[in-house]
């Protein structure tokens, strides 16, 4: 009888959160740090990437290019794409960063991506609000 009631329970929770996954993935659910796209995921890990963005934000001092205060992000002035990410002349490009605060980060993605659910991390990293 305790079986009985147990496993059906499992079954429940697993299923829920398969569930929600699936709906993340749709874009429906709002997770705080859960959006950020695979394809992104890998390469912002990466250490190519992690050591091109901190010698940017050095020969930046940390100074927003916009507006000069704290700078938070090294944004992609081409933004990155699926198919660009892997193309160091872009995602690695000293030319195609800019050093930006949050306010001036999300201003600049918000004025192409403003009827979205996304927001983005210190890192410029896409997260759902
Ligand atoms: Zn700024
Ligand atoms: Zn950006």
């Amino acid at each position: 009888m305790l079986n009985g009631i147990g496993y059906p329970l499992f079954l429940h929770v697993f299923s829920t959160s398969h569930l929600a996954h699936e709906l993340h993935g749709a874009g429906l659910m709002r997770k705080k740090g859960a959006a950020m796209k695979e394809w992104a995921k890998k390469f912002y890990h990466s250490k190519s990437w992690i050591d091109t963005r901190q010698a940017y934000l050095i020969s930046r001092h940390y100074l927003c290019e916009r507006c000069g205060e704290p700078a938070k992000v090294v944004h992609h002035k081409k933004h990155l794409s699926k198919k660009n990410i892997n193309n160091p002349n872009i995602a690695l490009n000293w030319d195609n960063l800019e050093a930006l605060c949050q306010d001036c980060h999300n201003k600049e993605h918000h004025a192409a991506a403003d009827t979205r659910c996304y927001s983005f991390d210190a890192d410029g990293n896409v997260i759902a609000r």
